[in-house]
């Protein structure tokens, strides 16, 4: 629920007014079990590492949740760096971690950018326009093959181990 302000702890019946109001479906107070406030953000750390400090998650990227990656693309830090944090010299392969990590959250982050920008046109009309694009563009078959996959993030680059070049994750071939 989009709000002008940040309101860290809403009161009671505030979520389930605006849906109303917006969009004529009953939410009743008593099913929300959980409630909390976020601000999009949007930023990806140029450098993963520095000396024996390294970054993962929230710490090297931050997105918008549209796309549900944040935590994801943080996991998939975390999977590259035990697999390079067990090897004889881990800091030959930071280079290629700040690479392919950063290249996966960089994706991530402009997908999550592109469906906030579009999630979060307001008013009647922009919400008109958007519906009838999902409708009669997004949702056209040649475009809504490729678009799933996009927009659920399934194709992102590097997003995990098993999609690194395994090359890369060997000292000897590294490139800096
Ligand atoms: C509304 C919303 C929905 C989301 N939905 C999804 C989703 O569906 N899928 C998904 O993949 N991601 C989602 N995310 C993103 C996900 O929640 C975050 O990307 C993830 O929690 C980040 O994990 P993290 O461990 O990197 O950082 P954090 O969860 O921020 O953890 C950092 C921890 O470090 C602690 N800390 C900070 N400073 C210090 C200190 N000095 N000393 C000791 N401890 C410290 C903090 O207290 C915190 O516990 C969503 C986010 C939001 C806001």
């Amino acid at each position: 629920m989009q709000t002008d302000t940040r309101i860290d702890h809403p009161p009671a019946g505030l979520v389930s007014e605006l849906t109303r109001q917006r969009t004529g479906l009953t939410v009743p107070v008593e099913d929300q079990v959980n409630e909390s406030a976020f601000t999009p953000r949007r930023f990806n750390c140029e450098r993963y590492y520095d000396g024996r400090i390294i970054l993962c998650g929230d710490a090297a990227h931050g997105m918008s949740p549209i796309g549900g990656q944040g935590m994801n693309t943080g996991f998939a830090d975390a999977e590259f760096l035990a697999e390079i944090l067990a090897q004889p010299d881990p800091a030959a392969l930071l280079p290629a971690y700040n690479r392919f990590r950063r290249k996966a959250a960089s994706a991530a982050i402009f997908r999550a950018e592109w469906g906030m920008w579009l999630g979060t046109w307001r008013g009647r009309p922009l919400s008109m326009v958007r519906d009838l694009m999902l409708r009669f563009v997004l949702n056209q078959h040649f475009i809504s093959r490729y678009l799933g996959s996009f927009y659920a993030m399934l194709n992102i680059p590097f997003n995990t181990l098993a999609s690194v070049p395994q090359a890369s994750l060997k000292p000897h071939t590294l490139q800096s």
